[in-house]
């Protein structure tokens, strides 16, 4: 498995920036014969509806989509705000005719691209059971979307079981497979890059007087720097009361004075 992160910043999702404390994993199939992850990638970034956390392909690619720890909208319930939502590839190989019902044009190539993303998703889901320390065996803490919509979760949706289902696997087969992967310590090491993100709260205002001065912190009782910031639109990348923290460092203002823009 090898994640690499590209964020969906300028989807809808990314820019709501809403933050959670996964409990849990949700695993989902994209329903469309796409084996690039990238291309799901993509979309998501002009997505103004579904963004999931993250996208696999059969060849242990990871594409990480949205911050962990940030809420995803990916199965259209309440679990958006539990759990981390990931979706697996599917092979070029079949042919949908309609809701979660395919032609499968080459059976062995389609065994192996199920198998290849069953196991990209085993390696992924054991690394977030211990980053976010989650027993992968516990009641609901790893679902598909079609187990999300029986617990009254999710939307309803047959995936994953539609495609599994043609070679024997199973989530209880799955859960118990990451739980090996985890005790059997054969997940890869947590790649070099953070997990968890903090949202962006920056935002820009627009300020209309010319003397409005700049703090040193927060508060009146911080001394002037003697600067002004004059008339324009400013970045805030901290807010404190009515205090913001101009992105320039030049310190703080006081936001009576700013319009959000
Ligand atoms: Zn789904």
């Amino acid at each position: 498995m090898k994640i690499t992160q590209d964020f969906a910043t300028t989807s809808a999702c990314y820019k709501a920036g809403t933050t959670i404390n996964p409990k849990g994993l949700m695993l989902h199939s994209v329903g469309v014969n796409q084996p690039d992850p990238k291309v799901f990638a993509r979309i998501w970034k002009s997505s103004d509806d579904v963004c999931c956390h993250g996208v696999l392909g059969a060849d242990g690619t990871v594409i990480q989509t949205l911050p962990w720890n940030w809420r995803g909208w990916h199965c259209g319930g309440s679990a958006n705000g539990t759990h981390i939502g990931v979706e697996m590839t599917e092979p070029s190989t079949i042919r949908y005719t309609g809701g979660a019902s395919f032609v499968d044009n080459n059976p062995t190539a389609t065994k192996n691209f199920v198998m290849g993303t069953y196991k990209t998703a085993v390696e992924l889901f054991a690394y977030l059971c211990k980053i976010y320390n989650l027993n992968p065996l516990s009641n609901g803490v790893i679902v598909s979307h079609s187990e999300g919509y029986k617990r009254g979760i999710a939307s309803g949706h047959a995936d994953v079981e539609h495609i599994w289902n043609k070679y024997g696997l199973t989530m209880d087969q799955f859960r118990k497979d990451v739980k090996s992967a985890i005790s059997g310590g054969n997940t890869d090491p947590a790649p070099d890059i953070k997990p968890d993100v903090k949202p962006d709260s920056s935002y820009v205002v627009r300020i209309s007087i010319d003397d409005l001065n700049i703090r040193t912190g927060p508060g009146t009782e911080y001394p002037v720097t003697g600067n002004y910031t004059g008339k324009g639109a400013f970045t805030i990348t901290e807010t404190n009361g009515n205090w913001g923290k101009l992105k320039s460092g030049a310190g703080w203002i006081y936001l009576a004075y700013a319009e959000k823009i």
